[in-house]
């Protein structure tokens, strides 16, 4: 038990990731599960498998990503979507007496952010902010090099008075995430060119040179811009990290969405806040886990 090595456990909705991580960010073994929704006590008994066959001596405490708000005072998730959890369970403290182990638990989005200051896009900066666009839009924040543990739900933030409604179970309007996931691209692109064209096949038209994909991008990325600009005004980030699947627009939308932020930074913290791509991919969840379970052992 010298605190090397942990267990982190990345939890989708359609997939368990978990896998052995040391202190330098190495993923040793890992598995792969399917995510069970059928009920609460068997996502309970799918974490518990997947933790159990990685369990050795050696490790030194569990940490959870989970896409979910969590109250961190409690240690609940406090509004999964897509996974049979809720506030009911003290999730956090079952998983320390069921293992016998610190655990520690956050945001799935959260983790990703803070496995992306540690080893990967922003390994280099003290305050940063990052999105994810995938099929929603998730958010995280470091600042002055700590985890901000509590909500960055910034994909719910209002950059559209009276907008388009929310995704999901979400009752607001003219929030960031119904115009910059890879979900709302893929409307788009099916209003644009028919129902066999998805976000993915969007860019692929748009680095073909077609107009209309490059256009469609293009408004996608300055509501980015917009949000990005809101997130600049409240953090003056040094960089910001955008990650997810849909972040594969790549410069399609990050170049619109660097002019919007220009002109919405204050005092010139839009021309200087930098823009780029997450590094860690897929693997960013389960990192970020992992460095949430060494950091239940301090
Ligand atoms: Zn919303």
């Amino acid at each position: 038990m010298d605190g090397k090595r942990v267990i982190g456990v990345d939890l989708g909705g359609t997939k368990i990731l978990a896998g052995i991580v040391d202190r330098d960010g190495r993923v040793g073994r890992r598995r792969e599960h399917m995510t069970p929704v059928t009920s609460r006590d068997d996502l309970l008994a799918a974490l518990d498998a997947a933790v159990e066959e990685l369990l050795d001596d050696d490790i030194a405490a569990v940490g959870f990503g989970i896409p979910s708000p969590i109250d961190q005072r409690t240690g609940r998730a406090q509004q999964a979507v897509n996974i049979p959890l809720d506030e009911s369970i003290d999730f956090r403290e079952r998983m320390a007496e069921r293992f016998g182990l610190p655990v520690g638990i956050e945001n799935d989005a959260n983790a990703a952010t803070y496995a992306e200051f540690h080893f990967g896009a922003a390994r280099d900066v003290q305050t940063m902010v990052m999105l994810t666009l995938g099929s929603g839009c998730g958010g995280g924040a470091v600042i002055d090099g700590k985890l901000y543990r509590g909500w960055a739900e910034f994909g719910h933030m209002v950059i559209v008075y009276e907008g388009l409604p929310c995704q999901g179970t979400c009752t607001g309007r003219g929030h960031l995430e119904p115009y910059v996931t890879g979900f709302a691209a893929t409307k788009l692109a099916q209003e644009a060119f028919g129902p066999a064209v998805d976000a993915h096949r969007l860019v692929r038209l748009a680095q073909e040179g077609e107009p209309r994909a490059i256009e469609i991008l293009d408004g996608i990325g300055r509501h980015l811009g917009a949000g990005i600009g809101t997130l600049v005004n409240i953090f003056n980030p040094e960089l910001v990290v955008i990650g997810g699947g849909f972040a594969a627009a790549g410069d399609f939308i990050l170049d619109p969405a660097r002019e919007i932020v220009a002109r919405e930074g204050l005092a010139g913290a839009g021309k200087r806040v930098r823009i780029v791509r997450a590094e860690l991919g897929t693997a960013a969840g389960l990192i970020g886990a992992a460095l949430v379970a060494f950091d239940a052992l301090a």
